[in-house]
């Protein structure tokens, strides 16, 4: 099984067998270029692990509908409308699956991580965007037209001055506890960040910026997923992506947030896990999407 982890920076590949990536390849996303030279460098990165495919998965930086239609790539230009899925499968000669990286990931865990102990997670990526994946039942929910669990455009602030976020939108989840939102509020508490790993030095040393930057994400985090609990109470949350490293210093804040808007007091207290495949979510799902 060959699954693909397609994002804005790099394309990893990987060879799966029993929920481990055996082989892969990595090739950079040639930056700037058409939809059709993208596709070329995807199955170029396949055919470097099987000449001759069986079937392949591809996970993606954005939403695409039940037919393999891309609704566009926000920090890959040009995809708009794009058939992915179509693309590839003529280039490969073999069927291809496409689906939202943060679902695909959550297959994965679903599959071989906390997803084995929890009917019904969300997983939640954190990163320079938050993506989330939703598992209700065992059953992987992408939604209607492949946008469910997108937990990072949650608004938790309607004020008209609430933070811009990359979407377009105000106040969305993603514009205070994503990368920007984080150095942004690191700013505001007088220190100067290049990456959150900067930010989680701050705090790991006790500085109050640090310490109040991460608060304040664990805030807005745990403040949309008590509306989400409201809804579904689910019996995990499952966190994965670079920040995620850090998730011992905003888990007590998020709690807090949710204890305070939760209506009860059972979803209120569901488990926070960090992924038991981490980076290798993408891919190991990837290659199961064929199977679903
Ligand atoms: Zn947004």
């Amino acid at each position: 099984m060959i699954g693909v982890d397609f994002g804005g920076t790099q394309i990893k590949a990987g060879v799966v067998e029993n929920g481990e990536v055996v082989r892969s390849k990595t090739t950079p996303t040639p930056a700037g270029s058409s939809p059709d030279r993208v596709l070329d460098a995807i199955a170029d990165t396949v055919r470097g692990l099987d000449a001759k495919p069986k079937s392949v998965g591809v996970a993606i930086p954005g939403e695409v509908d039940s037919e393999g239609k891309c609704w566009g790539l926000p920090n890959v230009p040009g995809f708009k409308g794009v058939m992915f899925g179509e693309g590839l499968s003529e280039r490969l000669g073999c069927p291809v699956a496409v689906e939202n990286d943060a679902t695909t990931a959550a297959l994965g865990e679903r599959l071989y991580g906390h997803g084995r102990r929890h009917p019904s997670f969300l997983m939640m990526t954190l990163g320079t965007g938050i993506g989330g994946g939703l598992v209700i039942g065992h059953q992987l929910y992408p939604g209607a037209y492949g946008f469910a669990g997108e937990i990072g455009h949650f608004t938790i602030d309607s004020a008209p001055d609430a933070w811009a976020c990359a979407c377009g939108m105000r106040g969305c989840v993603e514009a205070y506890a994503g990368t920007r939102g984080l150095i942004r509020a690191f700013a505001e508490y007088g220190k100067e960040a290049t990456e959150v790993l900067d930010i989680a030095t701050s705090a790991r040393a006790g500085e109050e910026a640090g310490l109040r930057t991460f608060a304040r994400m664990g805030i807005a985090i745990g403040k949309a997923l008590a509306n989400i609990q409201n809804v579904l109470d689910l019996s995990a949350i499952v966190f994965t992506g670079g920040v995620a490293q850090s998730f011992d210093l905003i888990e007590p804040h998020v709690r807090t947030a949710l204890r305070r808007h939760c209506f009860a007091h059972p979803p209120a207290e569901v488990p926070l896990l960090v992924s038991e495949l981490g980076a290798r979510a993408g891919v190991i799902g990837a290659a199961h999407l064929t199977t679903l």
